[in-house]
């Protein structure tokens, strides 16, 4: 579980970009953040895996906050993926999707088969797969990749910011789809960042509507589509 408590940033500039939210991410929750450009998605979403500091305030994660935790530790049980694929372009997507696993010591057999059952999970043939350079592979596989990449150790966590959103409307909907058959499988607590209600409705558990830095409405996708 994640709490949000009077969590606040002040960027040095001035700028509130969060101010002082609160509430609650259940542990297997698919929730997503929403909200027009600059309303604080991403801030909040960064806020969670210290890549932003809070000013004020604390997230607590399984009740310890989250500046108690060793960084190492915080960062490997929490998944990251980006709207730009930041896949390493001279690894093999092998290696890409190793890093993590690698870093924890995992054997190499343990890798290797896991390496396997994720490019399966989303439908990329591992023996044709595994070998190839992330320029080999389209913008929807790529983005794939980045997306079990950031499950290969098996967080607890994944935080997703715009993850489709540079994908065209044919990929986007593939990845939307491939999200809802994995979270079925993984059951991982995931926080999304996203501006298209749509998607939005289509994934979460729950939505939270960010404006200026704060919650404006927060409930499932009936709730927000009967209560707009
Ligand atoms: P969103 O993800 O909803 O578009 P952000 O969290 O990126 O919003 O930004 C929230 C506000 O904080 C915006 O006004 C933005 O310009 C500002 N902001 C974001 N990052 C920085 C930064 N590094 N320094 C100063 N202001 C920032
Ligand atoms: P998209 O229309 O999604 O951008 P592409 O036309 O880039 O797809 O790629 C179509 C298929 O060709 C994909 O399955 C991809 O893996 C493969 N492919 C693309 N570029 C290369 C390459 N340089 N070498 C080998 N296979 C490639």
């Amino acid at each position: 579980m994640i709490t949000f408590k009077n969590a606040t940033k002040n960027y040095q500039d001035g700028t509130t970009a969060v101010d002082s939210v609160s509430f609650e991410i259940k542990k297997g929750e698919f929730f997503v953040l929403i909200g027009p450009s600059g309303c604080g998605k991403t801030t909040t979403l960064k806020m969670i895996n210290r890549l932003t500091p809070l000013s004020e305030g604390t997230i607590f994660i399984d009740g310890k906050k989250i500046s108690d935790y060793n960084i190492d530790e915080l960062r490997w049980n929490i998944g990251y993926v980006l709207q730009q694929i930041a896949l390493f372009p001279h690894m093999t997507i092998e290696e890409n999707i190793s890093i993590v696993p690698e870093l924890k010591k995992w054997n190499k057999a343990d890798i290797h088969n896991r390496v396997t059952e994720l490019l399966e999970m989303v439908g990329l043939e591992p023996a044709t797969y595994r070998s190839r350079k992330p320029s080999e592979l389209s913008g929807g596989e790529q983005q794939r990749v980045g997306v079990i990449r950031a499950l290969a150790a098996d967080p607890d966590i994944i935080l997703m910011d715009e993850p489709f959103s540079a994908l065209d409307p044919i990929s986007r909907e593939k990845l939307q789809n491939d999200m809802i058959h994995l979270q079925k499988t993984i059951k991982k607590t995931i926080v999304f960042v996203t501006h298209d209600m749509q998607e939005a409705i289509k994934l979460a558990d729950r939505i939270c509507l960010m404006k200026d830095g704060r919650v404006v409405q927060m409930g499932t996708p009936n709730e927000i589509i009967e209560n707009p």
